[in-house]
């Protein structure tokens, strides 16, 4: 059923802001061009759905790779728009674009290709993955190719003085007067909602170990895959919750101010990809693996498929979606080799199945902390 939060997701699409900002990030709209190019054999003379088409870029994309027909569904009233891009392009016979949502349109014939760019913040925020499964049981023929085909979310923690004492700590001192009886409302403020940010620079510190002669951070084992999905495969009600348990160990001495959260999506094609390594952290079993072999941080990366990838690591280049910090509301003094471990459950709001609830459980040194937050 389409709620009335729905309108209000939709009518959000309807602003051409949201557009621009999609388009103009490059490493996104560059990396499904390239995606769409190197799947053209699969793609040619083929049927594609394009999930949430917004403008028609990603189907104008398909149309120019040679698609034989394009549906190009958007329940937002950017669809008009996209209409009449595609008919100023010539395209109107091959892109057809349907103004409505997935979930009710018709489609009168079996797809050969889904694509859609459905990620939000933390990768699961605005729960649009559910639509591009309901496209897929509904239209895709048995092994047919979806664009991205696996998506996985990460986490490590985070070390950030700086944010702490420009919002906080300056509450100390204020032009001479003692101001810290605001911190407590700065703190909740601050913290209260994950804050999405890049984590670039001496900023990008996630507790793991620096290297000195060139600066950079090695992030080590200090990355954690906390979800890996595979679209081919995927279930509705596997997104609904998840939840995973992580253990990190501290490779300096630093306060700790939270976890950063990132994702990547990779694009193969099913037939030539061989199935994922099992070293996701299973949900079900609960493991907490921290799978060092993960990087997660480069564009392309060397598994055997050397399938391309679109990833929005610190490490990578920048993107509009950045990284999305949890701050804890006081730092946690961690010495080297301390081990902090916990659970994380990501689920959509009761209230509003658009929005994300965060839960986050962590312990260190025997102390044990819950901070829960609500991405809205
Ligand atoms: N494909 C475009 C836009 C991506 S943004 C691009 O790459 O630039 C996601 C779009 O999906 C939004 O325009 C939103 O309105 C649309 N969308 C989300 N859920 C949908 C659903 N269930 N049915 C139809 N459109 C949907």
């Amino acid at each position: 059923p389409c709620t009335d939060f729905d309108v209000a997701y939709f009518h959000s699409y309807a602003h051409v802001g949201i557009h621009e900002e999609m388009i103009k990030d490059r490493a996104r709209t560059e990396t499904y061009k390239e995606a769409i190019m190197q799947h053209q054999s699969l793609i040619q003379g083929k049927v594609v759905v394009d999930v949430g088409c917004g403008t028609g870029i990603l189907s104008i994309f398909c149309a120019q790779a040679g698609a034989k027909r394009v549906y190009a569904v958007d329940a937002s009233d950017i669809a008009v728009q996209a209409m009449e891009v595609v008919k100023a392009n010539g395209l109107s016979d091959k892109v057809i674009v349907l103004h409505g949502r997935v979930e009710d349109v018709e489609i009168d014939e079996e797809v050969d290709v889904i694509i859609s760019e459905w990620m939000g913040y933390m990768l699961l925020y605005e729960s649009m993955l559910g639509s591009v499964i309901t496209a897929r049981d509904r239209w895709l023929k048995p092994g047919g190719l979806i664009l991205p085909s696996h998506a996985t979310l990460y986490m490590a923690p985070v070390s950030h003085p700086e944010r702490y004492s420009h919002s906080i700590d300056f509450w100390r001192n204020v032009y001479g007067i003692d101001m810290s009886a605001m911190m407590q409302l700065a703190k909740q403020c601050a913290f209260e909602e994950p804050s999405v940010e890049s984590i670039s620079g001496a900023e990008r510190s996630n507790m793991a170990r620096s290297d000195q002669t060139t600066g950079s951070i090695s992030h080590g084992s200090h990355i954690m895959q906390i979800k890996h999905i595979d679209c081919q495969t995927v279930k509705i009600q596997e997104l609904d919750s998840v939840t995973a348990r992580y253990k990190f160990k501290s490779m300096m001495r630093a306060p700790m101010h939270g976890f950063g959260f990132w994702f990547d999506v990779e694009f193969s094609d099913p037939a030539s990809s061989p199935a994922k390594t099992t070293s996701a952290t299973s949900v079900a079993s609960g493991s907490s693996s921290m799978s060092p072999s993960r990087e997660g941080n480069q564009k392309k990366r060397s598994n055997p498929s050397d399938a391309l990838v679109l990833s929005t690591s610190p490490e990578a280049p920048p993107t509009h979606w950045q990284q999305t910090i949890v701050y804890f509301y006081d730092p946690i003094d961690v010495e080297q080799d301390q081990i902090i471990e916990g659970s994380v459950t990501l689920s959509q709001s009761k209230e509003n199945r658009r929005f994300m609830n965060i839960h986050l459980e962590y312990s260190s040194a025997g102390r044990s902390f819950v901070k829960e937050s609500v991405m809205r």
